[in-house]
């Protein structure tokens, strides 16, 4: 890896951060609340939030098994993945490689910051090598995207190829793993203090049933959380947030019976799905969805629509003709997409 300093934007490396009233102020003994211009009346929402949130990471450091310095929050993950460019890639003069097709806001983030990306595109049984992601680098990539489970193929990526990328990379290696709770493979977040170059991406949004929130995590060594966090909007996760949050991590047991649920779930819909006269193929997946490749895909979108069903159409992704991405829902809704596609003709 290259030392964090030749990574890292020259402006963002030197950045003295905004100082809030309340980073300035960490001491638990204070009674009296003078120094943020607030006003006394409206608790308690008058106040403002922590801008490191340290209770709410204290939390997930316990969770997720990462030490509290290695957790970044976002609005959402795409604030981390828009930081991870704002931080270290040179608008004009840097760019990122990623596999393909993948998560669109990589590419979306690269755009808006002038960044160059490179898509590698996937293999037929959407999987890649560490050797091509390498090839299409050069000395000016910064990052690489890897999304695994990779959005919108469902299918996880190979943990040996994803260590080898990290491995063998002078830049950062961006592994986004919003849909990890859904697989059975050990997430790439615990090996963090292994690779230095290594940022995993959580969210709240998908199995933690938080989408409405906005919370997304970035997990990295500490010098990486700490030029994330001089870079972000210094109260960047509003305290109704925070206190959802600690609200959904007290009973963790209840999203492993959501995902449990979800995974028998989808293990009866790709059956039945599969035995659609419409259906070409379906995919495997270890995600939350699944990708399903059937005869006319706009056609049945469209259908679906009218009847007031709405799936992902993905037919004009790379590799993905004619296919739609199929979220798992509850029973009952999962039942009004089969009888749907039943009576399609
Ligand atoms: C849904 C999704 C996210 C979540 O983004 P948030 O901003 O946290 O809601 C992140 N990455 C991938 C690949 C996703 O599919």
């Amino acid at each position: 890896m290259k030392s964090l300093e030749e990574l890292t934007r020259p402006n963002i490396w030197k950045l003295s951060p905004y100082s809030s009233a309340r980073n300035e102020y960490s001491g638990q003994k204070a009674r009296v609340f003078l120094d943020a211009n607030e006003n006394p009346y409206n608790q308690p929402f008058n106040r403002y939030p922590d801008p490191l949130q340290n209770e709410l990471k204290k939390r997930l450091s316990e969770v997720k098994k990462v030490r509290q310095e290695c957790i970044f929050l976002g609005n959402g993950s795409d604030e981390a993945i828009d930081l991870a460019y704002r931080c270290f890639t040179q608008p004009g003069i840097d760019n990122v490689v990623a596999i393909e097709p993948t998560y669109g806001m990589y590419k979306v983030c690269a755009d808006i910051n002038d960044v160059e990306y490179r898509p590698v595109l996937l293999d037929d049984h959407f999987l890649i090598t560490a050797d091509r992601l390498l090839d299409a680098c050069d000395s000016k990539t910064k990052i690489i995207w890897i999304c695994s489970p990779n959005n919108p193929t469902g299918n996880t990526i190979q943990r040996e190829e994803m260590l080898k990328v990290i491995d063998n990379f002078e830049g950062l290696v961006v592994v986004d793993e919003a849909y990890s709770d859904f697989s059975s493979e050990r997430p790439m977040r615990h090996e963090l203090h292994q690779h230095p170059n290594l940022i995993v991406l959580n969210t709240f949004s998908k199995a933690w049933g938080c989408a409405a929130i906005r919370l997304g995590m970035a997990f990295a060594q500490p010098a990486i959380i700490e030029l994330f966090n001089k870079v972000k909007y210094p109260y960047n996760i509003n305290q109704l947030t925070q206190e959802q949050a600690l609200e959904a991590l007290k009973d963790p047991y209840e999203v492993d019976n959501w995902v449990k649920l979800l995974l028998q779930e989808r293990t009866r819909m790709m059956q039945n799905v599969n035995l659609l006269p419409i259906t070409e193929k379906v995919y495997p997946t270890n995600a939350n969805f699944f990708l399903v490749k059937v005869t006319d895909a706009q056609k049945i979108y469209d259908y679906l629509v009218g009847q007031g069903i709405i799936v992902r159409n993905r037919t004009r992704v790379q590799l993905c003709q004619n296919c739609l991405r199929i979220t798992i829902g509850n029973k009952k809704e999962n039942n009004e997409l089969l009888a749907a596609l039943r009576q399609y003709e």
